[in-house]
C-alpha cells in the first residue's frame, strides 16, 4: 500500500476535476490549503469538455454562459485577472426561434427590437413580457444574496429581512408553465419561455415558477461565449491551479472515502492508493457518496439521499445495461453509475448530442437556434413520464463558428446539435437507437427548414446519455443531478457540508445551489467559505 499526501500542512482532497472541483481547488489554494485534485477521466473539466477532429474544435457540454461576473470573481479569488486569460463576448441575438407552423424570429438582446417582435406576435404580450421580467427580477433580488450565495441553513440572516419585501408571493410558489400562460397569450412566446426550466434539466410543466429567475438573468445580463470555445475556461483554470501548486491527478478514480468513525480521513483510488486528507470535497455526483463511504446505519447514511429504491426496467427498447467499470483491471471495484441512489423519477434530463464538422461555410446559421417540436407538453411527458426519447424532439443547434472562426479549420462550420433525453440506467444506446434518435432530429430540422447538411459532414461524434453517464459518473447521464420539480427539489438540494460526517464537503451541480456553470462556481464559493469557517485550527 502507498501513502500520498502531507501530514504537515492541512490537506484537502477533491474528488473530481469538473468546473466545481477546479473552482474549489483554486479557492482552497488561495486559502493556503495544500490541495490534491483526483479526476477519474483523461481530461479535466467534467461536463465542460471538448473534442476536436480535422481542425474542428467542439465544446461537448456547455455552449452558453450567463452571469459572467461569477467567472471573474473566481479569477479574483485566485489572485488573477480574468481578462488576462479569457475573452468573454456577448451573443447577439440571444437565439433564433423556429416553430413548426413556419413562424421564425430572433430573440433579440436589444429591448426595442425585442419589444417590436413581441408586438408583432401579440401586442397584448408587451405588458406580459415586462411583468414576467419583473417577476424574474424580484426573484433574483431575493436569491442573489441568499440562495445563490449561502447554504440554506445560513439564510435569511436578520440583515436580509429587508429583501423579503421583494418576494413576489402571488406567482413565486405556483407552477412555472401556468405562470408563463398567465403572462403571455402568444403560443410562440409561451413555448419560448417554457423552455427555460430545461436550463436545469427540468420540465416547465412540473417546475415551480421561481425558475422565472432564469429567463430574467439571461435577458438582463446577457448570453455569453468565450473566444476559442468554452473549454478555454477549463484550460485557464487548470493552468492557474497548477501554477498555485495544486496537485492535479488524471485517471485517478476515487472508489472509497476513508473514515475514522464519523471523521473523514482520506480517499482511496481504484489502484488501492490511499491519499490522506484533513478534508474531502466531493465534486462527483453527490448521490454516490453513500456507496463510497459505506453504510453506517440502515437509513440513509449522509442524510443526503433517499434510501435505495428498486430500479424497475424503464426502457421499452433495450434490456438492462451495465456500463461496467472504468478501469476493469482495478483491484477495487469502481462505482458504476447504474447502481446510483438517485432514483429515475428524481433525475434531471440527459441529452443526445451530435458534434458535426461541416465542410461548407453557412453564413445563414445563428450562434444559437432552437427548432421547436409540434407538441411541447407531449415531448416532456415522453421525457419524464414515459422516459423515452421524444418522437418529435425540440432541437438545439449551436454554431459557435458563426461568432468565432478559430474553432474551424478555416472553411466550414462547427455545429453542436442537442435534444433532451431521459436519464435512464437501462438504456443501451447501441447503433440502432442512435440511428433512430438521429433520424428524428434530422426529421424535425428538415420539417423546420434547416439546410441540408448530412452530405457535408466531415467530422462527427455522438454523445448519448449512456456515454455522458459513464464518462462523468453521473446517474443515467442526468446532467443536473436532481430535477427541479417542486419547490423542495428546486431549493433544497444536497448540502455543501455533510450532515453526518466531519470534514466532508460537496461542490457542483448535484449539490446546492444547483447545476449550470455559474451556479456551480457559486457552489464552490459557498463550499470554500464553509471550509474556512469549520476547518480553521
Ligand atoms: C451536453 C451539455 C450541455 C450543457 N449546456 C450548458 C450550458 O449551455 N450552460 C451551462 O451553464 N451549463 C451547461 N451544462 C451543464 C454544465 O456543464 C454543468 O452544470 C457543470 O459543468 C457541472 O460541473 P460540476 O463540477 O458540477 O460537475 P462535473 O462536470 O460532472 O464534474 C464532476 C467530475 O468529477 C469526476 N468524478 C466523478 N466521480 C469521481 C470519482 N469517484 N473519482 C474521481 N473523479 C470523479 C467526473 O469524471 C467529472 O469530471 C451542460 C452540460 C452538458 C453535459
Amino acid at each position: 500500500m502507498f501513502f500520498v499526501g502531507s501530514m504537515k500542512s492541512k490537506h484537502a482532497v477533491i474528488i473530481g476535476g469538473g468546473l466545481g472541483g477546479l473552482a474549489v481547488a483554486l479557492r482552497l489554494a488561495a486559502q493556503k490549503w495544500s490541495v490534491t485534485l483526483c479526476e477519474q477521466g483523461h481530461s479535466f473539466g467534467g461536463k465542460m469538455n471538448f473534442w476536436s477532429d480535422r481542425g474542428f474544435r467542439f465544446d461537448t457540454g456547455p455552449s452558453l454562459i450567463t452571469m459572467p461576473w461569477v467567472f471573474a470573481e473566481l479569477f479574483t479569488a485566485a489572485g488573477a485577472a480574468i481578462e488576462d486569460h479569457l475573452e468573454f463576448v456577448p451573443v447577439h441575438p440571444i437565439s433564433e426561434y423556429v416553430y413548426p407552423d413556419g413562424a421564425q424570429f430572433s430573440y433579440s438582446a436589444s429591448m426595442p427590437e425585442w419589444l417590436e417582435t413581441v408586438r408583432n406576435l401579440d401586442a397584448r404580450d408587451l405588458d406580459g413580457f415586462l411583468r414576467f421580467m419583473n417577476l424574474g427580477a424580484r426573484l433574483y433580488e431575493v436569491s442573489k444574496d441568499t440562495f445563490l450565495r449561502r447554504r440554506p441553513l445560513d439564510w435569511p440572516r436578520p440583515i436580509d429581512a429587508r429583501i423579503l419585501r421583494h418576494l413576489p408571493w402571488r406567482y413565486a410558489w405556483g407552477n412555472y408553465h401556468k405562470t408563463v400562460v398567465a403572462h403571455f397569450r402568444s403560443p410562440h412566446l409561451r413555448q419560448l419561455y417554457d423552455r427555460y426550466p430545461t436550463y436545469v434539466g427540468s420540465s416547465p410543466y412540473q417546475s415551480p415558477a421561481t425558475l422565472a429567475v432564469i429567463p430574467f438573468i439571461e435577458y438582463a445580463f446577457g448570453a455569453w461565449y468565450v473566444k476559442g470555445g468554452l473549454y478555454r475556461i477549463v484550460e485557464s483554470l487548470v493552468e492557474l491551479a497548477k501554477d498555485r501548486g495544486v496537485e492535479m491527478l488524471l485517471d485517478s478514480h476515487v472508489v472509497k472515502i476513508e473514515c475514522d468513525g464519523k471523521k473523514v480521513t482520506g480517499v482511496r483510488q481504484s489502484d488501492n492508493v490511499l491519499i490522506e486528507a484533513d478534508i474531502v470535497v466531493m465534486n462527483g455526483d453527490a448521490s454516490y457518496v453513500s456507496q463510497m463511504i459505506g453504510p453506517i446505519s440502515p437509513t440513509s447514511p449522509t442524510g443526503l439521499i433517499s434510501p435505495i429504491s428498486p430500479i424497475s426496467p424503464i426502457s421499452p427498447i433495450s434490456p438492462i445495461n451495465s456500463t461496467g467499470p472504468i478501469n476493469p483491471t482495478s483491484p477495487i471495484s469502481p462505482i458504476t453509475p447504474n447502481t446510483a441512489f438517485l432514483p429515475h423519477h428524481e433525475r434531471s434530463m440527459s441529452g443526445f448530442v451530435m458534434l458535426l464538422g461541416i465542410r461548407r461555410t453557412m453564413p445563414e446559421l445563428r450562434h444559437h437556434a432552437i427548432y421547436f417540436s409540434g407538441d411541447y407538453e407531449r415531448e416532456f411527458s415522453e421525457l419524464f413520464n414515459d422516459r423515452v426519447f421524444p418522437n418529435d424532439p425540440t432541437v438545439y443547434v449551436n454554431a459557435p463558428s458563426r461568432s468565432d472562426r478559430s474553432v474551424t479549420p478555416g472553411e466550414g462550420e462547427t455545429i453542436f446539435i442537442m435534444a433532451n433525453a431521459p436519464a435512464n440506467d437501462h438504456d443501451k444506446w447501441e447503433e440502432e437507437r442512435i440511428g433512430e434518435a438521429r433520424r428524428r432530429i434530422f426529421a424535425r430540422l428538415r420539417a423546420s427548414g434547416f439546410p441540408e447538411i448530412e452530405k457535408d459532414i466531415v467530422a462527427s461524434d455522438v454523445w448519448t446519455p449512456e456515454k455522458i453517464g459513464s464518462r462523468y459518473l453521473m446517474p443515467g447521464g442526468a446532467i443536473y443531478g436532481r430535477h427541479s420539480h417542486g419547490w423542495k427539489n428546486a431549493f433544497l438540494r444536497p448540502p455543501n457540508k455533510d450532515h453526518k460526517y466531519d470534514h466532508l464537503y460537496y461542490v457542483g451541480g448535484s449539490t446546492h445551489p444547483g447545476g449550470g456553470t455559474p451556479t456551480v462556481l457559486l457552489s464552490a464559493q459557498i463550499t470554500s467559505e464553509l471550509i474556512e469557517r469549520y476547518e480553521r485550527e
